[in-house]
């Protein structure tokens, strides 16, 4: 679950407090979930009571977890990946609807490139809990699995429940739960009245008011990888009440004569895209959404990615491409040049 491009909050180190005293003070809460690392800076006078705010975000973030956590044979998803009944009602949480509803919006936005059934494919193709396996799997096995995969093959009920219309198909929320976990604690900060704070796991991100020096949240992007030379930030955008998610592929890959499998998976083909997007940025309203965007954008490549970005009202993204040469090409979305800083 790592993060590929680096994303640094920049701690806007660069003004003193003003002397008449009356400055805000900014307040870090870190943490684990999802097998990552979470951050949470409040800006406020004095938030004297930290500790409590700590337990109300690690317990809000345990209950998600319980939820949709693959990793938990008892968490709701796992046994829902168990229940084998098509045409019966299985009920869910107020927290599992809702990434479904999200996850439902997004496979249609994206005409089917994400897709919360691939899990077998990601398994099979040794990017999942199972482990790597590095090498291609035989046409049959992927074949076999098809059938099962499908977002469409499940049906999702305002009630609170959902219908599965294939017995062996099982849902992964992977790719947009980190996002879901950003917006509520975002959410829980807003309850306990906070209007100035920044939410980040694993890289995702929602950015709420302002900074203690009143400027907006600026995110640092740092290029995708290895060219030296381009380590450094290359691109701050200024965040004012959005979320802002990252997928990208060049750690978690496999190459067989020279051609790279990465392990997002185009649910159409049961193979991994060979597109050479190394990442998507995108800025969105929620950070669940940009979070699947993001995966969407990985399987749709440059052209109908970005076709897609600038389609969506108040959406906006940087995909960068490996050309053929090793170099990085960016792909911005139309409005998303006015959010870089410099
Ligand atoms: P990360 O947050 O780990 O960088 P993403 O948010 O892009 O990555 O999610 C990647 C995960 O999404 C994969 O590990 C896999 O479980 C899942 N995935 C792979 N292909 C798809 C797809 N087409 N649609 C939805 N999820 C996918
Ligand atoms: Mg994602």
């Amino acid at each position: 679950m790592s993060k590929y491009l680096q994303i640094i909050t920049i701690a806007v180190a660069l003004t003193f407090l003003s002397s008449t005293g009356d400055a805000k003070q900014e307040y870090v809460i870190r943490g684990r979930t999802m097998g990552t690392t979470y951050m949470v800076k409040v800006v406020g006078d004095d938030v004297r009571e930290l500790e409590s705010v700590k337990e109300k975000i690690d317990s809000r973030l345990e209950e998600i977890n319980q939820s949709m956590s693959t990793y938990r044979r008892d968490s709701e998803i796992s046994r829902f990946n168990r229940f084998n009944k098509v045409g019966q009602k299985f009920k869910i949480s107020n927290d599992f609807l809702q990434v479904m509803k999200a996850g439902q919006e997004i496979h249609r936005l994206s005409d089917g490139a994400w897709d919360g059934t691939v899990n077998p494919l990601v398994d099979l193709w040794g990017f999942g809990s199972s482990g790597t396996r590095g090498k291609i799997p035989p046409k049959g096995e992927i074949g076999a699995l098809l059938p099962a995969i499908g977002f469409t093959n499940i049906d999702v009920l305002d009630s609170g429940f959902l219908v599965k219309n294939q017995a062996a198909v099982t849902v992964d929320l992977s790719s947009i739960a980190k996002g879901y976990g950003v917006d509520q604690v975002a959410a829980l900060l807003n309850n306990l009245g906070y209007r100035n704070y920044l939410v980040e796991i694993g890289g995702e991100i929602f950015a709420a008011g302002r900074t203690r020096e009143t400027t907006p949240w600026r995110i640092g992007i740092n290029r995708p990888r290895a060219d030296a030379a381009f380590d450094a930030i290359y691109a701050v955008v200024a965040l004012s009440n959005q979320g802002f998610a990252t997928s990208g592929d060049y750690r978690n890959f496999f190459e067989v004569n020279g051609i790279r499998y990465s392990h997002v998976i185009d649910p159409r083909t049961g193979f991994p895209v060979s597109n050479r997007v190394v990442s998507a940025s995108i800025v969105c309203s929620t950070c669940t959404m940009a979070d699947g965007i993001a995966t969407a954008v990985m399987v749709m490549g440059v052209n109908k990615g970005l076709e897609m970005i600038n389609r969506l009202d108040g959406v906006e993204g940087l995909i960068v491409v490996e050309q053929h040469n090793g170099r990085l090409a960016d792909y911005r979305s139309k409005g998303f040049k006015e959010m870089i800083q410099r």
